[in-house]
């Protein structure tokens, strides 16, 4: 029986998974990323993988790959950016490597066998230093014609108010993204505007103040506009964010005026495998086919 191997390539650490034909786990090591190089960064993928033995390999990154060059872009870990990493991860294991953008594979572990099991559209979303999403259709990521299906995070924010202006810089070039209002560091700098105080993501969600209030009708506000496109069974949210528990009551409570639907039959719920679900959901690129 064949193991299904998952590599979760992230800026800081890479860690890798081993998933037995039963669905157990049965290795799983931590490493730190080799920031910054190349070479390194692909033969610490081929160490770990190495170690597991044989088994499908799949690996999730930040960013995509190009549907036209089969280059990667989008990534914050830049030394990934224009480089065929695909080819090069293969050419150092020694077998086909199925690469997938990180938020994608979390989605792909909730759906799997987390928090959206059983449901038939999935969108999973990462509030964490960064916005970013994935979706998951019966069972299968939707990788798109541009390779950026679900990624939200650049969108504008959805009817602004003048209580969201100025439009804040966004490190993507625009001004106003979902993600300069919703990632944690966004949520500081929301704070720090309206109070002048610099804090932390989770000393200000521990205020309960209306810098979070803002937060969660912003979050909704944003997901009501990802809904009336997709309209999903259920959105998971991922990131650490995502530890924030009133969020699940208070963001469905304000949507409700937001959705183009008399009634929201759309469940907003936490991670059922947390930090795991970057990991695990490499390993389930192999269950598609
Ligand atoms: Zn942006």
């Amino acid at each position: 029986m064949s193991l299904r191997i998952g590599v979760d390539l992230g800026g800081t650490k890479i860690e890798a998974l081993a998933i037995d034909a039963r669905g157990r786990e049965i290795f799983r090591k931590r490493i730190p990323t080799p920031r910054g190089d190349y070479a390194a960064t692909i033969a610490a993928v081929a160490s770990l993988v190495k170690e597991i033995g044989p088994g499908t390999v799949g690996v999730g990154i930040p960013g995509a790959l190009s549907q036209v060059t089969g280059l990667v872009k989008n990534a914050n870990s830049t030394w990934l950016i224009g480089k065929p990493l695909k080819d090069d991860l293969e050419k150092a294991v020694g077998r086909e490597v199925r690469l997938e953008n990180d938020a994608n594979c979390f989605a792909l572990s909730e759906a799997t066998d987390g928090a959206g099991k059983g449901a038939r559209v999935v969108f999973g979303v990462i509030l964490g230093t960064g916005v970013g999403g994935g979706i998951v259709a019966d069972g299968k990521v939707v990788t798109g014609a541009n390779a950026i299906a679900g990624e939200w995070g650049h969108n504008p924010l959805p009817a602004p108010t003048a209580a969201d202006l100025p439009h804040p810089d966004c490190y993507c070039g625009r001004k106003g993204c979902i993600e300069a209002y919703l990632s944690g560091p966004g949520l500081s700098r929301d704070h720090e505007a309206r109070t002048g105080q610099r804090l932390s993501p989770e000393a200000i969600v521990s205020l309960a103040d209306e810098s979070f209030e803002r937060y969660a009708e912003r979050l909704a506000r944003s997901l009501a506009g990802v809904m009336n496109v997709l309209d999903p069974d259920v959105i998971v949210l991922g990131g650490g964010m995502s530890n924030v528990a009133r969020l699940y009551t208070e963001v469905p409570r304000l949507w409700t005026r937001q959705v183009f639907s008399d009634h929201v039959a759309t469940r907003l719920a936490p991670p059922v495998h947390g930090d795991s679900s970057g990991v695990r959901g490499a390993a389930w690129l192999w269950e598609e086919s």
